[in-house]
């Protein structure tokens, strides 16, 4: 039976050490400050954007969210970006995903000023990831790899095989897994025979948003699953992308869905505005 990760614990311990830290920052008259912008009235972005207004209060972030209408023009959404790129009391900005189709939302994403990128989007911010430079790392792949460290998964000359290659979640975590020497391949929907590469996987990383895709025969003895996956079941029922009952007896180690990597998305994009905040009043900051 495999050890079941357990994401949500250890985000809490994670909230509780950034509370001490936003306290720290408090006393010097400093309180991180957390703009979210929604735009339109999307069921599910209107959960994650509850759970995010959560987790603020309970580290000590100050939080303000930004409802705009579904017919929003370009313009104004970016005149919004500018307005809250230059306002000194905000210290990270979030454009929750995703948008209206008429909207342009990478062109959004790139109007976030660098030090205020706390979903790590920006082209400058996805570049020094590349380079292997400090910088924002977008929350899902930043969560994913502190769930290795917590749990002493080493990573070094392991196959890591990432199902998905998104801008959020996929490509990101590529360059998170190169860093930790893995040897990485990307599976994406034109991939052939699939089940070559999750067969000899040491670890698999799932991100494609279909429910139950990874089965126990598509898995080796001793895998390493993170399911990234949020989907509903034919019964409405919250699961991931793999067959948890059925991998899990396989697996070293796995994540569940709920419970796994979700929380520990919230919880980096905590740890997120409070690095932008302590960024923003480093002088000799090189970020
Ligand atoms: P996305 O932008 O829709 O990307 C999905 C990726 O999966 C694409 O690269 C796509 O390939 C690939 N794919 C889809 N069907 C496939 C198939 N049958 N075989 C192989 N590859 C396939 O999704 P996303 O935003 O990355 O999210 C993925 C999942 O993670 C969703 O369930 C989402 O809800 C969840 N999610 C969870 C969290 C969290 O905090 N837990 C955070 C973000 C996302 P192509 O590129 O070829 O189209």
């Amino acid at each position: 039976m495999a050890v079941i990760i357990d994401g949500k614990a250890l985000a809490k311990k994670i909230r509780s050490n950034l509370k001490v830290e936003c306290d720290e920052l408090k006393k010097k008259g400093i309180t991180p400050k957390l703009a979210v912008i929604m735009v339109g009235d999307n069921p599910a972005s209107k959960v994650y954007v509850r759970n995010k207004s959560r987790a603020c209060n309970e580290v000590g972030i100050e939080y303000q969210e930004y409802l705009l209408d579904e017919n929003t023009r370009q313009e104004d959404l970016l005149n919004l970006i500018k307005k809250l790129n230059q306002d000194e009391t905000v210290n990270g900005i979030l454009l929750q995903s995703p948008v209206p189709e008429h909207l342009n939302i990478n062109q959004a994403f790139k109007a976030i000023t660098y030090l205020k990128d706390v979903d790590g989007f920006t082209p400058s911010s996805v570049g020094k990831l590349c380079i292997g430079e400090d910088t924002f790392v977008s929350c899902t792949p930043l969560g994913v790899i502190k769930m290795f460290e917590e749990y002493n998964i080493d990573l070094n000359g392991k196959d890591v095989v990432i199902l998905g290659r998104s801008n959020i979640v996929g490509r990101p975590l590529i360059q998170c897994c190169l860093q930790k020497n893995a040897t990485v391949t990307v599976c994406h929907s034109r991939t052939k025979s699939l089940e070559e590469h999750t067969k000899r996987a040491d670890v698999i990383i799932s991100a494609i948003g279909q429910p139950k895709f990874v089965t126990a025969d598509m898995v080796k003895d001793g895998v390493v699953i993170i399911d990234v996956g949020i989907n509903r079941d034919e019964n409405g029922k919250l699961v991931g992308d793999v067959d948890f009952k059925n991998v899990e007896k396989k697996a070293s180690y796995i994540t569940p869905v709920p419970g796994g990597v979700g929380p520990m998305t919230i919880a980096m994009l905590m740890n997120n505005v409070i690095k932008a905040t302590k960024e923003q009043y480093n002088e000799n900051s090189t970020f």
